[in-house]
């Protein structure tokens, strides 16, 4: 059998597909992964890298004394799985493979994510033949041509992924735990340092200071309005900036009517058609569409495994020779641009243009198959269009211009105007994307007189250097050599999710800046591209073997010991810089019961609030969602009312979720629970809320004297008023666990809300565990809960609220879940059947079953049963069951009547036992008979 082995599994199958060459291809399901099957030949995707490089046990405690932060710079490392269905099924494969082809992406990632593979294909199988495929689109003639010529697998160049790998877990795990540990920081607030993460936000905040301290200087433009054929035209004077105004304003006054046409200059200038797409160039041309460099990354990525464009991560500018640019060109005329292919086929350039840059690795990014809008959504469409009127424009002839300059007089000051046609549109025709402006301006003769109709002196100020858009930083990156194509976008978005920078064009925010000037301050090789540029001309060597691996990680931790002697002798100082300074970011303003200032405090493990800096003495505190629904943080906008900043809860991959003022939310959202307390009217609400009272907990925990100080009511109506508000709170704590119970369980599905549901069921008036537990399933259908759904909540809801009722009878927690595992959920149960058998369904002892059960029917205000000794229970059980025609279905019957051996059935009541046991009178009578027929016989053998 021959395995492909992809690098996705959406590659995997377009390569099955492909390869089959019109052969049915039949998908197959391994544990939920999926491989795809044509003749003798299986391919099968991981999902990138399949392992994980982490350190060996032992360094998982960050508060370790031994296993510091610095003691993981020489930690050996290890690879573990992360897709542990995907390797065992890549090695069960193996095992039967007599050929396996890597073909996973073709660069220095690629061929690491191989190597991966092709360890773990080896552990399975060790003679198996193992080579690589390396194409650069996923299209017939490229994978046929691949797969006829392949190759080994390139370790060196995997060698400088690893590596690479390597030394990114060492600094950045080293860094982020020595600086979070400093500033005191845990859980979801660790402040994380990265080898290239670092010095990119040094140049976000390196260009904020910059913006900072520039003073703008003040410079005057002179220019003036003229009519020619009625037409206004404007011309500048040719001084340009004025930094005098004097100067200036000499100038305008020495302007004088007529202007007089000195010089026509007449030319053509060339407009370059643009050169083909790398990877950078394509960010910048998305960025115009309105797509972040992720996102254009992920579309382009997208649009590749599909087969319609070309590998995007590239840094070549030149198309190869082998590039089949004709026949790309015919496939093109499939798509909805047929117009433009053939008139770029009928307009073709000799040549088409070239960049800078040339590698062997991947041509440029080119489409490579036709697509239509319905096939890949407006986005991807958008991408793709772009993509391909590139391509377009590369084979399109240059545009041509014709340009004209006109120097003017007026009396001794010289101004100028220009002027441009497009008279060959050339490239332009096929790439709308850059637009060609035209300024037409009428002909103009030497010496030919015109009137001034008005002249401006604009006075204007130097402007600070711009911000770094998204696409801008990718570029200024490339150039000082950080990260590299495949990471740099990336780089850009771990800042944004690290909140270190935020908005568009990119700041820094206060955290980002703080630690960047703390590491600046203390060990700058941390916050400096050289270190890191560096290594990607180390990574060069590794690929063309001139370096190993190890030595190259070797120098990196030296480099980084060097940078941990600095840090280490400074922790105190970082640590205090860092928390001092990023402590003002989470202060929302003042706070309304004592002028304190509100902060939002973050505690260990998920706990958030918003406290006063005056507590102890200022208990004031509002409440927030626990931090695994989002860390909160604080926004620039404030509430009119209160002064407060407003608040938002940001989770990674999720939504913000905004909160806005905290102190409107909290007065809002406990309004109507404070409304439902019977002895609080709505004036008396707003006078508890006068009194910085917001919550029904709050009211239920006051004292009744201060109570009635506060509000101006009697101890007596306080009295009242507190005791009202435990059993509301009481009563919201009901229904916020059957909201939460709610919420665990039902699965989110388009086109129904937990909210629905929620107010649906409120409306039912089913509010709490109890109600819901005793609910008409019909209730919950109506509600949008499935069938299937609603047995299940059902049946949920009664098993949590009967152990609640257990639990509060007294019955402890590690039985309480054995009873459940035997289906005992309902406490009726443990007075319908008898002691001996639960004992024997759970496997607890008899005399502990025996105390729960009197518990419970005690509780329940039933009888206690008798208790019995297990040798009494079974010697009774024997006597029974040796009685013919007693069953064991029917002993237990008897024995939860309290009938439990021969003597006692013997003494009992036919009658009453009938009726308790549910066991025919007859029958209690024949056994009876069968009972003293037996006792008479051993009587009469003794
Ligand atoms: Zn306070
Ligand atoms: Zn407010």
């Amino acid at each position: 059998m021959h395995l492909i082995v992809a690098e996705k599994n959406i590659s995997a199958r377009r390569i099955a597909e492909i390869l089959a060459g019109g052969k049915r291809v039949s998908e197959q399901k391994d544990a939920g992964v999926p491989t795809y099957h044509f003749g003798d030949t299986v391919t099968v995707g991981l999902r990138g890298h399949v392992v994980e490089i982490d350190f060996e046990p032992g360094y998982q405690n960050w508060r370790s004394e031994t296993a510091t932060p610095r003691s993981l710079i020489d930690a050996k490392t290890i690879k573990v799985p992360t897709e542990k269905k995907i390797v065992s099924l890549l090695q069960k494969l193996a095992k039967k493979a007599d050929r396996v082809t890597i073909a996973t992406d073709f660069d220095t990632e690629g061929e690491l994510i191989g190597k991966e593979a092709y360890e773990l294909v080896r552990a399975a199988n060790k003679k198996v033949t193992i080579d690589r495929a390396r194409f650069s689109a996923i299209t017939a003639q490229e994978l046929s041509h691949a797969f006829a010529n392949t190759t080994e697998l390139d370790f060196a160049l995997a060698a400088a992924g690893e590596a690479r790998q390597s030394i990114d877990l060492m600094w950045g795990a080293s860094l982020t735990r020595f600086i979070s540990l400093a500033a005191r920081r845990g859980g979801q607030n660790i402040l994380s340092v990265g080898r290239v993460q670092t010095p990119t936000l040094s140049m976000i905040v390196d260009r904020e200071k910059e913006i900072e301290a520039f003073v703008p200087e003040k410079y005057w433009q002179l220019a003036l309005d003229f009519e020619k054929r009625g037409e206004v035209i404007e011309a500048r004077h040719t001084n340009g900036r004025f930094h005098e105004k004097a100067a200036a304003e000499q100038a305008r006054d020495r302007t004088q009517s007529p202007l007089i046409v000195k010089e026509v200059r007449i030319g053509t200038k060339q407009d370059r058609s643009p050169s083909p797409f790398d990877t950078t160039t394509y960010i910048v041309a998305a960025a115009r569409l309105g797509l972040s460099a992720a996102n254009a990354m992920r579309i382009a990525e997208d649009l590749y495994m599909n087969g319609f464009i070309s590998y995007p991560r590239t840094d070549n500018t030149v198309y190869p020779p082998s590039l089949d640019i004709s026949g790309i060109l015919n496939t093109l005329k499939n798509s909805p641009f047929k117009k433009d292919v053939e008139w770029t086929i009928a307009h073709r350039r000799p040549v088409p243009t070239r960049g800078k840059k040339s590698s062997t690795d991947h041509p440029p990014i080119h489409p490579t198959g036709a697509a239509t809008r319905e096939m890949l959504g407006d986005d991807a469409f958008r991408v793709y269009e772009l993509v391909l009127r590139r391509f377009l424009a590369t084979l399109a002839p240059d545009a041509q211009w014709k340009t004209m300059k006109v120097l003017f007089d007026a009396n001794g000051e010289e101004y100028t105007t220009t002027g441009g046609q497009l008279m060959e549109s050339g490239w332009h025709a096929v790439y709308p994307f850059s637009e060609a402006r035209e300024t037409l301006l009428p002909e103009f003769v030497t010496g030919e007189k015109l009137p001034i109709k008005k002249v401006t002196l604009d006075e204007k100020e130097t402007l600070p250097p711009a911000r770094y858009t998204q696409s801008k930083l990718i570029q200024r990156m490339e150039e000082l050599g950080l990260g590299t194509k495949s990471t740099r976008h990336e780089v850009i978005a771990k800042l944004v999710s690290r909140k270190y920078v935020e908005g568009a064009p990119l700041r820094p925010t206060l955290v980002g800046r703080v630690v960047t000037e703390s590491l600046e301050h203390h060990a700058d090789t941390i916050t400096k591209p050289d270190m890191t540029r560096t290594l990607e001309s180390h990574m060069q060597l590794i690929k063309q073997s001139q370096r190993t691996r190890e030595d190259v990680i070797r120098e990196s931790r030296d480099m980084l010991h060097r940078a941990f002697d600095q840090l280490e002798a400074n922790e105190q100082v970082i640590g205090d810089d860092i928390r001092n300074r990023t402590a003002e970011e989470m202060n929302l303003g003042k706070c309304p019961v004592c002028g304190g200032t509100l902060a939002i405090k973050h505690l260990r493990g998920n706990t958030q609030f918003i406290g006063c800096s005056r507590y102890p003495e200022c208990s004031f505190n509002i409440g927030l969602p626990a931090a695994q629904w989002g860390f909160a943080i604080r926004t620039d906008e404030k509430c009119e009312k209160h002064g407060l900043n407003f608040v938002r809860l940001v989770r990674k991959g999720a939504r913000p979720w905004d909160i806005g003022c905290p102190l409107c939310h909290q007065i809002n959202s406990n309004r109507e629970s404070l409304e439902e307390i019977p002895s609080a009217d709505k004036e008396l609400v707003d006078r508890i809320q006068a009194c910085h009272i917001y919550t029904v907990a709050e009211l239920a925990h006051s004292t009744t004297e201060d109570l009635a100080k506060k509000l101006g009511i009697s101890s007596e109506k306080a009295a009242i008023l507190t005791r009202d508000a435990t059993v509301v709170l009481e009563k919201l704590r009901r229904r916020s666990e059957c909201r939460k119970f709610m919420r665990d369980r039902l699965i989110p599905r388009k086109g129904r809300s937990y909210a629905k549901i929620l107010a649906a069921l409120k409306d039912a008036g089913i509010t709490d565990l109890s109600l819901l537990a005793k609910a008409d399933p019909a209730t919950l259908k109506k509600a949008g809960v499935s069938d299937a759904e609603t047995e299940q909540l059902l049946s949920d809801a009664k098993t949590v609220y009967h152990s609640q009722i257990l639990k509060e009878i007294g019955i402890p927690a590690v039985s309480l879940k054995k009873y459940i595992a035997a289906g005992i959920v309902e406490p009726e149960a443990f007075c319908t059947q008898s002691p001996a058998s639960l004992s024997e369904k759970t496997g607890m002892s008899l005399s502990t079953v025996q105390k729960h059960v009197g518990k419970v029917c005690t509780y329940l205000k039933k009888p206690v049963p008798k208790k019995f000794s297990k040798l009494q229970i079974e010697r009774g059980k024997k006597q029974l069951l040796a009685v013919s025609g007693l069953s064991t279905p029917q002993v237990e019957k008897l024995f939860k009547v309290g009938i439990v051996d021969g003597d006692a059935l013997l003494a009992a009541d036919p009658v009453s036992v009938a009726a308790a046991a549910g066991i025919p009178e007859q029958k209690i009578r024949d056994y009876q008979k069968v009972l003293k027929r037996k006792k008479d016989t051993a009587i009469i053998q003794l």
